[in-house]
């Protein structure tokens, strides 16, 4: 490590006055993502802010349609949360599925969609629940947030409060795990709603995308049948040392099938 010193921030203003005070300075929540990174010297922050414990990005509740989950939600609270395992439950059931016990109990939402790892689960529950980023300043639609590999939509000094997500008629989400890091090589999530399906592929590109033609097949027939001999092009993905961009695009299209299966009750 190198020198840096650290602040707990007691409430949001204190956060973001801190932030602007310092321009390397850093947010650090869990700490699961940029622990590691400055370990490694990918990231030198002057500074780190923890912002883990500050109420205003704690909680889990419902308000109108949407489930509202805190920026410092850890993946473990959400994953066992009554609330949220009723009312959304493939979230839970996907945020159950980070990691390990170590990671889920330190990781956070916030962080988590605030990093945007390509290879991060939330972003397809995000993405594909057309969900709401609500930061410090604004709320900014999912459609709009993801821009690219560990690129959003959010400014330098723009803090995460929470995520709402819209609530699904049914939804489900597979992902086919990296052995070691728990990682989704690729993930699937698919979200019913009144007015049509959509579904958000992980993993297997730069960032997040939605399949527009599994949505629109999904949103005709909401069944095994519709997406049985559904194939992705696998140009554009990714392709490194532990699967060809052919690889993802053969997973994206099996987890699409398995979270279909997994709605419908149908073997996929
Ligand atoms: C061994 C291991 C396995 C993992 N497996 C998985 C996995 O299977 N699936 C998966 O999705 N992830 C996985 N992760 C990543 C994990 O989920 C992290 O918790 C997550 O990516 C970052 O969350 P964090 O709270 O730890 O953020 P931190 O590491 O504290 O911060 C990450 C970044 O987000 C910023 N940030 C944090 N909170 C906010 C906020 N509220 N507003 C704005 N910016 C903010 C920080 O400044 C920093 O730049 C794994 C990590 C490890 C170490």
């Amino acid at each position: 490590m190198y020198p840096f010193s650290y602040q707990r921030a007691t409430d949001l203003a204190e956060a973001l006055a801190a932030l602007r005070a310092d321009p390397q300075a850093r947010l650090l929540a869990g700490g699961m993502t940029l622990l590691p990174s400055m370990k490694h010297r990918l990231a030198a922050p002057s500074r780190l802010i923890d912002i883990a414990r500050l109420p205003a990005l704690r909680g889990i509740g419902l308000d109108g349609n949407a489930l509202v989950v805190g920026a410092a939600t850890r993946h473990g609270e959400l994953a066992t949360d009554a609330q949220a395992r009723t009312a959304l439950p493939a979230l839970a059931h996907l945020a159950g599925l980070i990691g390990d016990p170590q990671v889920r109990a330190r990781g956070t939402l916030g962080g988590a969609v605030a990093n945007n790892d390509p290879a991060a689960d939330y972003p397809a529950a995000v993405l594909a629940c057309r969900a709401k980023i609500e930061t410090d300043r604004r709320t900014i639609d999912a459609d709009d947030y993801f821009q690219g590999m560990f690129t959003t939509a959010l400014e330098a000094d723009e803090i995460i409060v929470a995520v709402r997500f819209e609530r699904t008629r049914r939804a489900a989400y597979r992902k086919f795990a990296h052995a070691a890091s728990g990682y989704a090589m690729t993930g699937v999530f698919v979200a019913e709603f009144d007015d049509g399906v959509r579904v958000a592929v992980t993993g297997a590109g730069p960032c997040v995308f939605r399949w527009q033609a599994a949505e629109t097949a999904l949103t005709r027939d909401l069944s095994a049948a519709a997406v049985a001999s559904l194939t992705l092009p696998a140009d554009g993905l990714n392709a490194d040392q532990h699967a060809p961009a052919s690889y993802r695009a053969h997973l994206a299209a099996l987890m699409t099938r398995q979270a279909v299966a997994d709605i419908t009750g149908a073997s996929a």
